[in-house]
């Protein structure tokens, strides 16, 4: 009797003690974590492959959200505010004045917001979004040839991409690679951009990479990104990851407790010394992932969204 009476005393301490750590944890990555805003709709893509990019970043969280088909309402989101930087993925057709003030909102406090691939196809009939990324792809009208030697694409290209900024954080260190990919030409770039990849291949459009400034915000624009060959490149997702951090101000490195470390705490760690069969390693795993998983919040988002 005595003995058991020890050994609950231990569990309990145990318990506190793995406990206290855990939560310790939580709060921790609740304040490093980068928030993001994922805007799609208006172009098919791979769903499954483009989000788990996202996912194994375990310096974010983001949220998900579709436009509805209309026009850009991904925009008319309530929580616009609480997003440290905004990705899009996106290609709508139009946007409203209204919505137009909500994008803009974003520059006045300085949110970061990063340009993927066709993206740089939207809103062909809005100036503004032309100087706010830094370049148009400018396409042309309906019944006219999509592809030709003035404007094009052509996908599953052996891309050479070079290194044109080694000292800029978001390609400093970084070698010159070579991707699978979609290529761009005719497009427009813009006088203000500062350019960070080229490539050396004859027909696609240059440069491949860019920043520039808009209000309080840093904008990078990124041409690359149009299936999984792009999305599973190692280069290719560290220069999203490094992105994100550098337009929404964040420092380098990794941020916040990985994922996995709170995972591996909680089953493994907490298991090993409590011993199996014990409901904690449960409860402090689903702890872990409702407030780090980004797997979890990206489900939330799509039943928000209907489509991821
Ligand atoms: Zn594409």
């Amino acid at each position: 009797m005595r003995l058991a009476r020890l050994a609950m005393k231990r569990l309990a301490c145990l318990y506190a003690i793995v406990g206290a750590v855990a939560l310790a944890a939580v709060s921790f990555g609740a304040e490093g974590t980068t928030r993001v805003l994922i805007v799609t709709g208006g172009h098919a893509f791979e769903e499954g492959p483009f989000f788990q990019l996202f996912r194994d970043n375990p310096d974010i969280a983001f949220v998900a959200a579709e436009h509805d088909g209309a026009s850009a309402t991904a925009w008319e989101r309530d929580d616009l505010a609480t997003f440290d930087a905004v990705v899009l993925y996106d290609m709508p057709r139009s946007i409203t004045p209204a919505q137009q003030g909500k994008m803009r909102s974003l520059f006045e406090r300085g949110a970061g917001l990063l340009v993927l691939h066709h993206a740089l196809v939207s809103f062909q009939d809005w100036p503004d979004y032309e100087r706010i990324i830094g370049g148009r792809y400018p396409q042309p009208p309906a019944g006219h040839p999509q592809v030709s030697d003035a404007v094009g694409y052509q996908h599953d290209v052996d891309v050479p991409v070079t290194i044109l900024d080694t000292r800029h954080p978001v390609t400093a260190g970084m070698k010159d690679f070579t991707i699978r990919d979609e290529i761009y030409w005719g497009f427009r770039v813009g006088g203000d951009v500062h350019p960070l990849l080229g490539t050396t291949h004859p027909k696609a459009g240059k440069p491949l990479m860019w920043t520039r400034t808009e209000g309080k915000s840093r904008v990078v624009f990124l041409q690359l990104g149009h299936d999984r060959h792009a999305f599973d490149n190692p280069n290719f997702r560290d220069l999203v990851a490094r992105s994100i951090r550098w337009s929404a101000r964040r420092s380098g490195g990794t941020m916040t407790p990985r994922m996995a470390t709170c995972g591996t705490f909680s089953v493994v760690g907490v298991a090993s010394r409590i011993g199996r069969g014990s409901e904690s390693p449960e409860l402090f795993a689903r702890i872990c992932v409702s407030r780090f998983d980004n797997i979890g919040r990206g489900a939330t988002a799509r039943a928000d969204s209907g489509r991821p």
